[in-house]
């Protein structure tokens, strides 16, 4: 039977899909997730402004997924802007360098930004040094695959995301193996963020002479730049520079949607494939690599620079005037937020990285790590109510989680200290992106829960994850 405007169920349809255009329809998207609220407004117009030099910076040795760097300079030490402050301490480390040219101050525990301590290397700075780095082009066109690796580490670079996992190791690709793709993280879907955004719009040549290294020493065909649709400006200015290169590398509009930035989210929204439980996306292929990180290894071929600065975003309510900073890593978070002017005096809570998967910090003498993203200062706690009520069995969290985990389930047992039996729950799937507890109307900390078990599952060494 024909449709008739009288229908409740026609008009039903009509008014979705006036409120869904084709646009919305096609845009590149996975299920379940959340829609957090973006808060992007007060910063993604802010150009990226340079810090000036502190006198002092932490450089804490463990600040990438992996074994901690050894130190290879002493008390006493002049060093140089760049130079090597600490050496691998094994496959999965990288290492470090100092952030400006002076003189090692002290080696010795200091706070880390999870309230742990850590062992750090103080550099205190030359303030009559120019803290220039004489830039010299490094050759990236005849590298085997060993040397590329070898160069990646010695420059540095980790997952600039959030998750600082050492890049060189995503590149070392094991025998049978082969990377047709690379997939280039410019999501940025946590709310506050938008220091990858404006690496997008004020460095595309960087970021494509990166993509382009990566796609050579790779050996991959193609790119693809994932961008949320909230960045319209970041998708022109890519899409302008790649110009006749589009075959090659093309933008790729995808959903505002939590969490969007997530690999194995990413590569389900524009490959529509999932990469197999306990696997990695090269085993579809693919690499994936953050805007930042690829900039970075631009950066290191091109200028001879290694990963002594990244882009934060510092917002909130808390905070006098908000930027995006180019900041050493190492600097302290009180000399950021005094260049911008301060804070209230009414902060209840700051963050680093994105709220949704950032770490409160207690202290403002922690320092700015190679994996922080943001710093949010928040005059109200970000949930105003920290009860917690019994489960009401709504279902919410089952529909945000984007791994198909039961959260509920998943925070039951690990309230009742049941690990093990986490396990045939697939608690090892879960990357505690926080969608569960964001949706949760009875104030449960699910992901806390969940995070708390996985490090008991880790440290008794039964993890399968
Ligand atoms: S269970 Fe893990 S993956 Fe699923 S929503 Fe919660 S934190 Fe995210
Ligand atoms: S969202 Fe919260 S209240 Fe609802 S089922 Fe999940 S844990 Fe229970």
């Amino acid at each position: 039977m024909a449709a008739h405007p009288a229908n409740p169920t026609w008009r039903a349809r009509m008014k979705w899909l006036m409120n869904n255009p084709l646009s919305k329809l096609l845009e590149y998207s996975f299920a379940h997730g959340v829609h957090p609220q973006e808060h992007k407004a007060g910063t993604m117009a802010l150009s990226m402004q340079r810090m000036p030099f502190s006198s002092r910076y932490l450089v804490p040795v463990n600040q990438h997924l992996g074994a901690p760097s050894k130190p290879v300079v002493k008390v006493g030490d002049p060093v140089l802007r760049g130079q090597v402050i600490a050496e691998p301490g094994a496959f999965i480390s990288t290492c470090l360098h100092s952030p400006v040219t002076g003189r090692v101050h002290a080696i010795d525990n200091r706070r880390y930004p999870g309230g742990m301590f850590s062992l750090s290397i103080t550099i205190e700075s030359d303030p009559y040094d120019t803290q220039r780095i004489p830039e010299h082009p490094r050759d990236w066109r005849h590298l085997t695959a060993d040397q590329f690796v070898a160069e990646i580490q010695q420059a540095g670079i980790v997952g600039l995301g959030g998750a600082a996992f050492p890049s060189h190791v995503k590149y070392s690709i094991p025998e049978g193996q082969h990377i047709d793709h690379l997939l280039v993280n410019g999501a940025e879907c946590e709310p506050y963020l938008t220091s990858d955004h404006r690496l997008m719009v004020e460095r595309p040549d960087a970021l494509l002479k990166g993509i382009e290294i990566l796609l050579h020493n790779l050996g991959a065909k193609s790119a693809t730049i994932g961008v949320e649709t909230n960045k319209p400006d970041a998708i022109a200015t890519l899409r302008e520079h790649i110009g006749s290169d589009s075959q090659r590398i093309r933008v790729v509009p995808l959903r505002v949607k939590y969490p969007q930035g997530a690999e194995k989210m990413l590569i389900k929204s524009i490959f529509k494939q999932e990469v197999p439980a306990g696997g990695l996306p090269r085993d579809l292929g693919i690499i994936v690599n953050n805007v930042g990180s690829v900039v970075a290894i631009a950066d290191w071929f091109e200028r001879s620079m290694p990963l002594i600065e990244r882009v934060v975003t510092v917002a909130g309510d808390g905070v006098a005037k908000p930027a995006n900073l180019i900041v050493p890593v190492g600097t302290p978070l009180r000399e950021v937020l005094r260049f911008c002017e301060g804070m209230q005096s009414d902060i209840s809570q700051i963050v680093m990285g994105g709220p949704m998967m950032g770490t409160s910090v207690v202290s403002l003498d922690v320092p700015v790590l190679k994996g922080t993203s943001g710093i949010l200062a928040f005059r109200k706690l970000q949930r105003t109510d920290s009860r917690e009520y019994p489960c009401i069995r709504c279902g919410r969290c089952l529909e945000a989680c984007p791994y198909f985990l039961n959260p509920s389930r998943l925070a039951r047992l690990a309230k009742a200290r049941l690990f093990a039996e986490m396990q045939s729950y697939s608690v090892g799937d879960c990357v505690e992106c926080g969608s569960c507890t964001y949706s949760c109307p009875s104030g449960i900390p699910i992901v806390q829960l969940i995070r708390l078990a996985k490090s008991q599952l880790r440290q008794s060494g039964d993890t399968r994850e």
